[in-house]
């Protein structure tokens, strides 16, 4: 079953239709029409086995084989019941209700005890398992419960700092982007994660920005650029200086 990464956030209560096979409701699984009865093999005398004696010159060899009268059983059915032709179980469909937990991994496995096919010569039902797939969501990455992805912003908002709406799997928060930020500083949104499969609370959403470089400029951006450019003498605003020593020094050698 594949749900949307929105659906494994809230968990999910579903019908889903299952086909299996299930005692017959007929007959209960005796095979007979109700109200007629079945009897004891002859053959046998219900033990559903034949033994064979076999005089060779060498002794006395015993086989035992299943009965062919009653095809092992033991038992023979005069009147086969007319729902599931004395077979005992019945192919179906059945809506079975099942629960997702909130925080359900991609690959995880849900146990519906009892609701598999029906045990052989009316065995107890096995169990139904669901493989739950989680399907990629086109925003966020999914990593445990933490919820990663990349926003672009310019250049402008990076240098100057921005209140930007950042969206989350229930809506939207406002983010606040500081003055100066570098290209890929992620900020941490607390709580707006996936919620912990085993234990409350939420993972967090980490919004990591990446600053886009204009590749279209007006007249108008191009004269005040060139005009920045002038004023900053093309000075890069670098945390680390020492890296441009270290590049004069490769250069110069
Ligand atoms: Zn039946
Ligand atoms: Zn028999």
């Amino acid at each position: 079953m594949n749900i949307t990464l929105e659906e494994a956030a809230l968990g999910l209560d579903k019908d889903i239709e299952v086909p299996h096979k299930k005692t017959c409701p007929n007959c209960q699984g005796s095979k007979a029409e109700p109200g007629t009865d079945s009897r004891t093999c002859p053959e046998c005398g219900g033990s559903g086995q034949v033994r064979q004696v076999s005089n060779t010159p060498l002794g006395q060899f015993a086989t035992v084989r299943p009965c062919r009268t009653c095809r092992g059983e033991g038992q023979i059915i005069d009147t086969p019941c007319k729902e599931c032709h004395g077979k005992g179980i019945v192919k179906n469909k059945s809506i079975i209700h099942i629960k997702i937990p909130p925080g359900v991994e991609d690959g995880s496995r849900l146990r519906v005890p009892g609701e598999g096919d029906v045990g052989t010569r009316g065995g107890p039902p096995g169990d139904l398992y669901v493989m739950i797939g989680v399907k990629q969501h086109q925003l966020f990455h999914r990593e445990g419960s933490d919820l990663t992805y990349n926003m672009p912003i310019s250049f402008v908002q990076a240098s100057l700092g921005d209140t930007v709406e950042a969206p989350t799997l229930t809506g939207a928060v406002d983010l606040k982007i500081p003055a100066g930020t570098q290209t890929g500083t992620s900020f941490r949104i607390r709580g707006e994660g996936m919620p912990h499969l085993r234990w409350n609370g939420k993972g967090n959403l980490y919004v990591k920005v990446k600053i886009v470089t204009p590749k279209k400029l007006s007249p108008k951006q191009k004269e005040l650029l060139t005009e920045f450019a002038e004023i900053s003498g093309q000075e890069i605003y670098a945390e680390d200086k020492g890296f441009f020593e270290k590049v004069k020094e490769v250069i110069n050698h």
